[in-house]
This record gives C-alpha cells, sequence and structure tokens, in this order.
C-alpha cells in the first residue's frame, strides 16, 4: 500500500521572495491526490513539479488571504483550456463561492466542467469529505479572519485474510468479509478456529493535519490527536512574537508547542516571513522543543513510510 506524500509548492507568507511562492501543498494519501491551499502561481509550480492537473479532483482552501487562494482561479481556467469536463470539489469558507463566481463572471469565463462547493464551518470541527479509504474534517483556527485547518485521515482497513488459511480450512467467499472484520471461522467439525490465525493486522492509517494561518490554538488536540504528520505555520521566532501575536501568527517555538499537545509523530514548519533570507534559526527554535521538527521547503516531498513511520524527504 501508498504511503503518504507531500509535495511543498509554496511554503511563504504574503510576500513571495525568491524561491518562495505563497502556501500550496499537494497530497497523496489512500492514492487519493488533494491540492491544499492554492496560493499565486501555484499552478506553474505544479507544471515544475511535474504533477498532473488532471489528477486534482479535490481543492482545499484554508482561508480568504490572497496567498492562499489568489492561483485557485487561473488553475480552474487552464483545466477549462485544458478540455476538463470531469466535476471539481473546491472546500472551503463560505464567501469563497462568491469570489470564484465573480471572478469568473467578471472575466467572461463559462468553464465547461462543474464546480462543486463545500463550505467550512469557521466555528467547529466538520467533516468535508469522506470516501471508502478516508475522511477530511475541517477545523477552526485563530487568525485575523475565518479560517479553517485541515485534517486527512485514513479510515481503519479490515484484516487481511491469508491465502494457506484460506485452502487449508476451505472457506467459502462469502464467510471472507466478515473473518477480515473479525469474525473467528468455524470448521465441519465445529471446531472454532481464532481469527488471528486467519489474518494478519492491516497497515496502520495515516493521517495528516494542516493548520495555516493562525496563533497557537490552546485547545487543538479537541480537534485531534496522534498525526503522523503536522504541518503548523511557523512565520516567525520567539524573537518577533510580538509580531506574531498582533497578526495572529505563530513563532517556531509555538508550532513546537501545539506538535507535543497534539502528539504529532513529524511536524514540517512553513509559511515562513520575508524577513528570514536563512530559515536555519526557525527549525532550530522549533527542534529545541520538539525534536522531529523540519522545514517544508519549496519543492521537497516529504514521504512518510507507512511500517516504519520514518519521514524521507526528496529534495
Ligand atoms: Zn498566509
Ligand atoms: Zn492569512
Amino acid at each position: 500500500m501508498q504511503d503518504l506524500e507531500l509535495t511543498i509548492l509554496g511554503s511563504s507568507s504574503a510576500i513571495p521572495v525568491g524561491n518562495r511562492s505563497p502556501t500550496a501543498q499537494f497530497l497523496t494519501l489512500s492514492g487519493r491526490h488533494f491540492l491544499i491551499d492554492c496560493g499565486e502561481g501555484t499552478q506553474v509550480k505544479l507544471r515544475q513539479h511535474n504533477i498532473g492537473f488532471g489528477r486534482i479532483n479535490h481543492i482545499f482552501i484554508s482561508h480568504l488571504h490572497g496567498d492562499h487562494f489568489y492561483g485557485l482561479v487561473p488553475l480552474l481556467t487552464s483545466l477549462h483550456l485544458l478540455d476538463r469536463e470531469k466535476e471539481m470539489h473546491l472546500y472551503g469558507p463560505e464567501d469563497l463561492e462568491q469570489a470564484v463566481k465573480a471572478m469568473l463572471d467578471l472575466s467572461g469565463a463559462r468553464l465547461r466542467f462543474p464546480l462543486i462547493f463545500h463550505h467550512t464551518s469557521p466555528n467547529s470541527k466538520k467533516r468535508i469529505f469522506e470516501d471508502e479509504a478516508l475522511k477530511v474534517y475541517s477545523f477552526p483556527l485563530k487568525h485575523s479572519m475565518p479560517c479553517c485547518g485541515f485534517l486527512f485521515e485514513e479510515k481503519p482497513r479490515p484484516r487481511n485474510m491469508r491465502k494457506d488459511k484460506l485452502e487449508e480450512y476451505n472457506i467459502p467467499v462469502a464467510e471472507i468479509r466478515s473473518i477480515k472484520k473479525g469474525a473467528n471461522w468455524e470448521n465441519e467439525n465445529g471446531e472454532e478456529i481464532a481469527n488471528e490465525e486467519l489474518t494478519t493486522a492491516a497497515p496502520d492509517p495515516l493521517s495528516y493535519a494542516f493548520c495555516t494561518d493562525t496563533a497557537p490554538v490552546k485547545d487543538l488536540d479537541q480537534y485531534f490527536q496522534n498525526p503522523d504528520l503536522l504541518y503548523h505555520e511557523a512565520t516567525f521566532t520567539e524573537e518577533l512574537k510580538k509580531r506574531a501575536k498582533q497578526t495572529q501568527h505563530s513563532t517556531a517555538q509555538q508550532a513546537a508547542s501545539i506538535a507535543h499537545l497534539v502528539k504529532a509523530r513529524h511536524l514540517l514548519l512553513g509559511h515562513f516571513s520575508v524577513r528570514f533570507n536563512d530559515l536555519t534559526p526557525l527549525q532550530e527554535e522549533a527542534a529545541a522543543v520538539f525534536k522531529n521538527s523540519y522545514l517544508a521547503l519549496e519543492g521537497h516531498t516529504f514521504r512518510l513510510n507507512r511500517k516504519s513511520k520514518e519521514l524521507e524527504i526528496n529534495a
């Protein structure tokens, strides 16, 4: 089964600098693809990283500050020009619908594919996507305008049937489903065969939590716990703590404290302020509090190994 894979398309705060673009990420989980935030230039970044536009069917927008969604309408327009007909699902604040429709209307664009809007809730956790493999929730963050984080959570999988046992006990196909769910099996002699003998454990479900832009949410653990991977904004270092508070952002140290709070396995820092040419101080500040802290550098792909739970970084 595929690992969790996250490609950083942009991790700068409001003003892009040099090799840093505004927020966008491409997530693959359970074989599904998700675009998270869509700052200016996202479609160019997708092209640069050879991520086909056609793979994107679900786009999640945290909030309506420009550095998180100004790349959306251009991407939708390109998809139209590429003859897309399949519907596109957009998840975000209620006003996203109005903003996207107004921009398309005013530029005279009539997309040949339907847009399906799903509203996040600014005040409570909300399930916004579900299929047989995973669920996605939005949850409120603390910012200067309504803003939500997203939790991508795989569902527990049924146990794996052992083929040798299937043959050994001559188990009818109709019984496999309930055995995979944990049932024991009674053979023709009336003997009960324990499920542990018939099956092997399914791989652990993985989860990814995305938190930008936000001041530290002191009770974030009420929305989720134990994410395998947590992305948390770290716009500033502690030196600029006051500025972080004023602008409803976080410092690297605060991001690390949040990683502890929610018992994350790995922490990715992002949404870096334009003030930092060198991002090392942000990483060091976080790592002093939470060891597994990494910089979400543009162009890097983070792969979470399903078995070892190690984070591999492909630069
Ligand atoms: Zn931002
Ligand atoms: Zn913002």
